[in-house]
């Protein structure tokens, strides 16, 4: 849906004529003038139904084009140019606000993300866990990117990765089943299993659990 240069989302424009802040909205596919594209993804727009130019707009377009329509104020992400459009009606553009602050959320999920991948090429050289975790728990991060991560939990045969999968809600069940398979071998190479009662790590030939007390 959107490119990756979000700069745009620290912008704040002000209407030159009625000083509210404008709407980032998501810029129609077609230029209507030029046919060439605004060459943005997001428009900053004035909203504002009691800006002068939106009230204005209609008189000058009834006498101007013999159709009912106004203006809106606009401008372009990195720039303080004055810009109007026309719209059709008063809902124009209200429905294309952009939720900047999901935007910023989701772009900062992303860019942990692409971390994560571009550490899995040395985490089992340094024993880091932590980027694999990032990926499998990542609910948004692509499958493929999960199950490179699931490719390193083996060699990195690490205990400590037990508990936050276990404690997770896996939407995909293979990448679950993949890694309770994972973790069953990782118990064993540590001659341990999980307390069927109270899902503590005991030793594997352990006849009560040292938790919980339960007979096994
Ligand atoms: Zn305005
Ligand atoms: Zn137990």
């Amino acid at each position: 849906m959107f490119t990756r240069d979000f700069s745009y989302l620290d912008e704040a424009h002000i209407c030159p004529n009625c000083n509210t802040k404008m709407s980032c909205c998501e810029a129609p596919p077609v230029h209507v003038g030029d046919g060439l594209g605004w060459g943005s993804e997001v428009l900053f727009i004035c909203l504002n139904n009691e800006c002068s130019v939106f009230k204005n707009g209609w008189q000058h377009i009834e006498r101007q084009y013999g159709h009912k329509g106004s203006y809106r104020c606009m401008e372009l992400p990195g720039s303080k140019e004055k810009n109007v459009m026309m719209v059709a009606s008063e809902y124009a553009f209200t429905g294309s606000e952009i939720d900047t602050e999901a935007v910023k959320k989701q772009n900062i999920r992303y860019v942990k993300e692409q971390e994560a991948v571009a550490a899995l090429g040395t985490c089992i050289e340094m024993h880091n866990l932590e980027p694999v975790l990032t990926l499998i728990l990542d609910e948004s991060a692509t499958l493929a990117n999960r199950q490179k991560a699931v490719a390193c939990l083996k060699p990195l045969n690490e205990l400590a990765c037990i508990d936050p999968i276990r404690n997770h809600t896996f939407r995909d069940t293979s990448l679950l089943q993949e890694c309770s398979m994972i973790i069953s071998e990782i118990l064993k190479t540590h001659f341990k299993k999980e307390c069927p009662h109270c899902a503590e790590l005991i030793k594997a030939q352990a006849q009560k659990c040292m938790h919980c007390q339960a007979d096994l």
